[in-house]
């Protein structure tokens, strides 16, 4: 075997794809599986978008390398978002980068920030790519509490001394993956006052941010008063617009932040397919009225599974954002026990709360990214489940 480095081969398995496997073994038999775990919409991208990238690949021009940070087509729509949701003017030459996705994006600025062994403050439970990233910086991961009693906010209380004078970096996620929770602007006030006290780069990934219900709006963390000098706020078209594999997103706020990134991506990528920005600009640029249809589709789905968990003694507020539920598991169960027992005996993937790290045991999040019919259906199989039984 050739070399492997050591960040690559001490990455911690993928739990994903251990029920990925499971999946095609029990499909092999035969079995129906309906996947609630898959983190990604299952409607198809708005024609408008399409239309206007099948009109952008057809001129040459398009088809030469992107500006570095970005064509200014784009960057200057994603100021246009912020203006117009927020009230906050972004500098699209200084401010504002484009990106292959935020995924790319957060995991690069993470580099960008830390040095070999520093600390990165990681929202717990949180999307797994936080960990992963700040491991291949050579960075150490801390865990930042989120307090469910709550609403899965930061317990910056609980933060050991410590770990607050190692600390160069700290994430957070709201609307958040997995737990569903919002964010007000006191949550951001404190953090911003939290990253200012231990000079924190603070990363915002606000991946959901427009993906919300009943008149709910997320905030942006860019509205408190001095967040420009700490805070750089990711966002991304992939959950909004249906565009998962379009990959494209954007980082925006501090200077510093925004510049050291893009030094970074510059020596590493070169940027994305000029047509799936100016697609993408097209989205930003848009009333929004198609997120709104995405939105009633959630809103019913939700309401379908919410109905169903709480038949099954499951009983969850409804959410103000994304597409996930976030539930505790049956008395008696552990994450994975009760994920492993809803798959074997009602062929439904749900993916097991541990998966987002420790504080995560005791959850499960489903996903709504499957039709009506086919929710309706693994409602109805969960229901058959019954409680007790094979546990571990
Ligand atoms: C899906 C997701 C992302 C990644 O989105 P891309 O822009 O497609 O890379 C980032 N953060 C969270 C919390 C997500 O759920």
């Amino acid at each position: 075997m050739p070399p492997i480095s050591d960040r690559i081969s001490s990455l911690p398995p993928y739990l994903f794809s251990i029920f990925q496997k499971k999946k095609r073994d029990l499909e092999a038999q035969g079995v129906d599986v309906i996947d609630l775990g898959i983190g990604a919409p299952d409607l198809p991208t708005p024609s408008f978008i399409i239309d206007r990238l099948v009109r952008e690949v057809r001129i040459p021009a398009n088809h030469v390398y992107s500006p570095y940070t970005g064509c200014l087509e784009f960057r200057q729509a994603v100021a246009h978002y912020y203006q117009k949701n927020y009230d906050i003017a972004l500098d699209p030459d200084t401010e504002i980068l484009a990106l292959i996705g935020s995924k790319e994006g957060i995991a690069h600025m993470i580099s960008a920030v830390m040095n070999p062994g520093d600390t990165a403050l990681i929202p717990d439970p949180g999307y797994p790519v936080y960990q992963s990233a700040v491991h291949l910086a050579g960075g150490k991961a801390e865990f930042l509490k989120l307090d469910p009693e709550k609403n899965y906010r930061p317990d910056f209380d609980n933060v050991p001394e410590g770990v607050r004078k190692d600390a160069t970096l700290m994430i957070l996620n709201y609307p958040s993956n997995p737990t569903a929770a919002t964010a007000d602007l006191d949550i951001f006030e404190e953090s911003v006052a939290f990253a200012e006290k231990y000079n924190l780069a603070m990363i915002h990934d606000a991946a959901y941010s427009s993906l919300t219900f009943n008149g709910y709006k997320a905030p942006s963390a860019l509205q408190i008063p001095g967040a420009a000098k700490q805070v750089v706020e990711f966002g991304s078209l992939s959950k909004t617009f249906n565009m998962t594999g379009w990959r494209i997103g954007y980082a925006v706020g501090n200077k510093d932040l925004i510049k050291a990134l893009s030094i970074f991506k510059s020596n590493t990528d070169t940027s994305q397919f000029l047509p799936i920005q100016k697609a993408g600009a097209e989205a930003l640029y848009s009333d929004f009225s198609a997120v709104e249809e995405n939105i009633t589709i959630y809103d019913a789905r939700m309401a379908i599974m919410l109905e169903a968990l709480n038949e099954i003694g499951v009983t969850v507020q409804k959410p103000k954002g994304t597409f996930f539920i976030w539930a505790p598991v049956p008395a008696g169960f552990t994450s994975a026990g009760f994920a492993e027992k809803v798959l074997e005996e009602a062929g439904v993937i749900i993916t097991p709360g541990n998966a987002f790290g420790p504080s995560g045991e005791g959850y499960f999040r489903i996903s709504l990214s499957v039709e009506t019919n086919r929710l309706k259906e693994a409602a109805d199989r969960m229901k058959a489940v019954q409680p007790g039984g094979s546990k571990s």
